[in-house]
């Protein structure tokens, strides 16, 4: 049997995790947050205290385990939901994420994913590198002031003492840091259908997603 998948890619902020989650949910697919995978290894590299910026550093990544529950990702059997949202996480993932052993690894063990459960999953290199074989490819877009509200309303209801400005201009700094990474840097797959969620209402956007995309499958099936 071959597994379907749909593939969302796109800035932070665009509502990738959030679209991808209904759709997930209205498919009865599983959903795989790659982004959470980057945060996890480098959540790990900082509790190890190696040297983020050495491509050498993350052969702990051999004996990590990933594993996604309900949409969660457990690293080493921890729920690494909130641990994922930290700071340091936030401001070293793209550095981290620029590693090619790094990039290989979870490309593997997404891809491996894959393989065996029909998926919506979504990151920055889903459509072009990890599933270009991926029934639908989805490009999400946002103003950066859209985008930069979006997380912010996120961190305030997390607690987090954090001004507009400051989100705005962290987001672009990790767009500018994935999108000009010289290895699988974020980029809409030549394929990929772009949608432009600014000034779009969430459920109006996972409608028309899912009607084209059960459109795709049923037209394979028939
Ligand atoms: O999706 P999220 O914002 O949690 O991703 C965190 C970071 O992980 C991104 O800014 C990017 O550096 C990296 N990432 C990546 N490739 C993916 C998913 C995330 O490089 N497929």
């Amino acid at each position: 049997m071959s597994y379907h998948a749909l593939a969302i890619d796109g800035p932070a902020g665009a509502g990738k995790s959030t679209i991808a989650k209904l759709l997930a949910k209205k498919l009865n697919y599983t959903y795989i947050d790659t982004g959470a995978m980057y945060r996890a290894t480098t959540y790990k590299a900082l509790s190890l205290e190696v040297d983020l910026s050495s491509p050498k550093s993350f052969d702990f990544l051999e004996d990590t385990e990933f594993i996604f529950k309900n949409g969660e990702l457990y690293m080493d059997s921890v729920n690494m939901t909130h641990l994922n949202r930290t700071k340091e996480v936030s401001e070293n993932v793209s550095l981290v994420a620029s590693h090619i052993p790094v990039r290989n690894k979870l490309v593997t063990l997404q891809q491996e994913i894959a393989k065996d459960n029909n998926v919506v999953m979504d990151g920055r290199d889903i459509g072009t590198v990890v599933l270009k074989d991926a029934d639908l490819k989805v490009f999400l877009t946002a103003t950066v002031k859209v985008r930069a509200k979006r997380r912010y309303e996120e961190l305030k209801a997390l607690g987090r003492d954090i001004s507009l400005e400051d989100i705005e201009e962290k987001l672009k700094k990790r767009d500018l840091y994935d999108s000009s990474r010289e290895y699988n840097p974020l980029k809409k797959a030549e394929d990929a259908i772009e949608i432009d969620t600014s000034d779009k209402d969430i459920y109006q956007v996972v409608d028309l997603l899912y009607k084209k995309y059960t459109n795709i499958i049923n037209k394979g099936e028939f």
